[in-house]
């Protein structure tokens, strides 16, 4: 979903709830869906930075409230990646697409995939012990292999 879209939504929420779409609530909901941090699972003080560098009026408390009013109006699903990251996180909902995580221990890296196998397989169980999925949740922990990871020695010390 694009922004334009995502902001056709909010604003038809809005509306029937009574309440303004405000040029704040829309810098928000727009870096929410901006391309570049679309992927990063941002919490709310993630955006409260990128939304300062745009608008250094905005503040943290009317993120957090916009990030509910996403949330209510199905435009963005809050993820506990845990177990060692405390923060709420909070995912673009995409309707029909569905991703799983793998989560780095050490630096927190997070990455989405998609696995048709691993999906059949959930119904299988589900269908076994007499469960309709409503929804599900996978989250892979390990060690990733990036670069830059925490748990890595630094370049320098370690040629
Ligand atoms: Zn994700
Ligand atoms: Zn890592």
């Amino acid at each position: 979903m694009t922004s334009t879209e995502a902001l056709d939504v909010l604003e038809a929420y809005l509306q029937r709830k009574g309440l303004k779409t405000t040029a704040q609530r829309r810098l928000i909901t727009e870096v929410f869906f901006d391309p570049r941090f679309k992927k990063d699972h941002p919490s709310v003080d993630d955006l409260f930075r990128h939304v300062r560098a745009q608008d250094a009026n905005v503040g943290y408390a009317t993120v957090y409230r916009t990030m509910k009013l996403l949330v209510e109006c199905g435009l963005a699903s809050p993820r506990q990646l845990g177990p060692t990251d405390k923060e709420t996180r909070y995912e673009p909902e995409s309707p029909g697409e569905h991703h799983d995580h793998l989560v780095c221990l050490d630096c927190g890296h997070i990455v989405e995939f998609e696995n048709e196998a691993i999906e059949a397989l959930q119904e299988d169980v589900a269908r076994a012990y007499g469960f309709a999925i409503k929804e599900h949740r996978m989250v892979i922990y390990g060690h990733c292999t990036r670069t830059d990871c925490e748990r890595r020695p630094s370049a320098g010390a370690h040629p």
